[in-house]
């Protein structure tokens, strides 16, 4: 035994090694034939492996929090229920398909967007999460020390790259500028999801530049789902708060 755990241990089976006992008793107990036994136990150390990835991927990814769409109570949002649901199979990803989530602030759109991003990293997808600011921040970084194309190759190595918010701040004409290119250089070749709680017709105003947005929104949207949230804010709900008249003025102007 002692022998074998270390053999295990060189041939990088830990996952194996750590139900080894288990199945052994099962084994002992007459419960498993030799081949059941096998397939057993290189399935728990696939499992493990799996775990792992996943771990490894969402932490990775940078989620500003760990919600799942098992989490999400869809009787709030009964109209997305069956776009989600096709959605959380994964072949959008594959496809380099685009999701959009729009709707007024505290709908679900980031809790959606991370659950699909969970989702991805189940699927072995490389996910990276982050603001549309903090985007911009990122690309801009990169444009000055002259390194954006190599930023933009390397960000197409991820099966999935969420851009959250977009539009609770308005850009300068040379984020838009930046923010554009990334849109292209995954146009056809990998996922994005975004959020905003804008529609598209303001998208002009944040990007200060209705050409520039127009001929992004036109990328974005040729493959896309794209999902509208309604109603008050999840946040507020049961509070009687959802009937202030501020709420009632985002939830007609989105
Ligand atoms: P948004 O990004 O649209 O402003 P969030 O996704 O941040 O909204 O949602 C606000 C909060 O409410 C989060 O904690 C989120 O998990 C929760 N929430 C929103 N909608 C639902 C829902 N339908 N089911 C469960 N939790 C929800
Ligand atoms: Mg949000």
């Amino acid at each position: 035994m002692i022998q074998l755990q270390s053999t295990l241990r060189q041939l990088r089976l830990s996952g194996l090694l750590q139900s080894l006992d288990v199945r052994l008793q099962e084994a002992a107990a007459g419960r498993l034939g030799h081949g059941e036994f096998l397939e057993l136990i290189f399935q728990d150390e696939l499992n493990v492996r799996h775990q792992r990835m996943l771990a490894r991927r969402t932490k990775a990814a940078d989620f500003r929090a760990l919600k799942t769409l098992e989490d999400f109570d869809f009787d709030v949002q009964p109209a997305v229920r069956q776009q989600l649901a096709a959605l959380a199979s994964g072949g959008f990803l594959t496809e380099a398909r685009n999701v959009v989530l729009l709707g007024p602030p505290g709908t679900g759109k980031s809790h959606l967007a991370i659950g699909l991003g969970i989702t991805a990293a189940n699927h072995g997808h490389r996910v990276l999460f982050a603001t549309a600011t903090d985007w911009v921040t990122r690309l801009t970084d990169a444009h000055r020390a002259g390194r954006l194309p190599t930023e933009l190759a390397r960000l197409r190595r991820y099966g999935l790259i969420i851009i959250d918010e977009v539009g609770y701040l308005p850009f300068e004409q040379d984020a838009a500028n930046l923010f554009f290119q990334l849109v292209s250089s995954r146009y056809e070749h990998a996922s994005l999801i975004l959020t905003s709680n804008l529609p598209f017709s303001s998208w002009g105003g944040v990007f200060g530049d209705q050409a520039v947005a127009a001929a992004m929104i036109d990328r974005i949207v040729h493959h896309a789902d794209v999902l509208t949230l309604k109603g008050a804010s999840y946040r507020l709900r049961n509070r009687g708060l959802d009937t202030l008249p501020s709420i009632r003025t985002q939830d007609t102007t989105n």
